[in-house]
């Protein structure tokens, strides 16, 4: 089930709509403060951003705008109050997917987080047969991949790590993450094995492995990949 970001800062609103989302399925996390929402979206992976405007530390525009800007695609619906339709333009404009004026009932926001999930973007990155992450060319169905024209042989722990990161792009992954998705949860593997098999990814990936700009570490936290 689907992963969603609450950012509101009045407490009952905030209550009612995790409350209510959860009573669906959904998981939810909270926060009322922009800042911390900026935080929250550049370590975890959600798959929809509920995000009031007016909020202290950031107002929602700026971080939907901020959010576009270091390329994370998930899905935001604004929470906009009665009477800013010019805000609801500006909305769209700072790259939100749609909004929704407050007071809303439950079963219309319900009806747009549905609609907003169904058409996520990530559908076309979450199906895609063959991409390319810098010089590397991969068929993630028949796991082949070529280089400048030339076949490269790879194992299938590293067209995993690859198709994960793939779906992941643009967000922090973190080792453990990786670990549990590729590997499973053996207790064999360690951190130090996914950094191993980063290095050796990078070989076919970059073009100077060791400036990565296509799988990047962020410190103490993982790694990112832009395709
Ligand atoms: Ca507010």
């Amino acid at each position: 089930m689907a992963h969603i970001l609450v950012i509101e800062d009045e407490p009952e609103m905030q209550r009612g709509l995790r409350d209510n989302l959860e009573f669906e399925g959904y998981t939810v996390i909270a926060v009322g403060d922009g800042k911390k929402g900026l935080e929250t979206i550049r370590e975890k992976k959600f798959d929809l951003i509920l995000l009031d405007v007016m909020l202290p530390g950031m107002s929602g525009f700026d971080l939907c705008k901020k959010i576009r800007e270091e390329g994370i695609p998930t899905p935001v619906i604004m929470l906009t109050a009665k009477g800013e339709e010019v805000d609801k333009i500006l909305g769209l404009e700072f790259g939100a997917d749609d909004y929704i004026t407050k007071p809303f009932s439950l079963r219309e926001l319900l009806a747009r987080v549905k609609a907003v999930l169904r058409r996520t973007p990530n559908e076309k990155i979450s199906t895609a047969k063959k991409i390319t992450i810098g010089l590397l060319q991969i068929d993630v169905e028949n796991y082949t991949a070529s280089k400048k024209g030339k076949s490269i042989s790879m194992t299938s722990k590293e067209f995993e790590i690859l198709r994960y990161l793939w779906q992941h792009q643009q967000q922090v992954i973190s080792r453990d993450d990786l670990l549990k998705h590729v590997w499973g949860y053996d207790e064999s593997i360690s951190s130090r094995t996914v950094d191993n098999f980063v290095v050796k990814l990078r070989k076919n990936i970059e073009k100077d492995p060791s400036h990565p700009k296509h799988i990047v570490t962020i410190h103490g936290a993982g790694y990112k990949l832009i395709p």
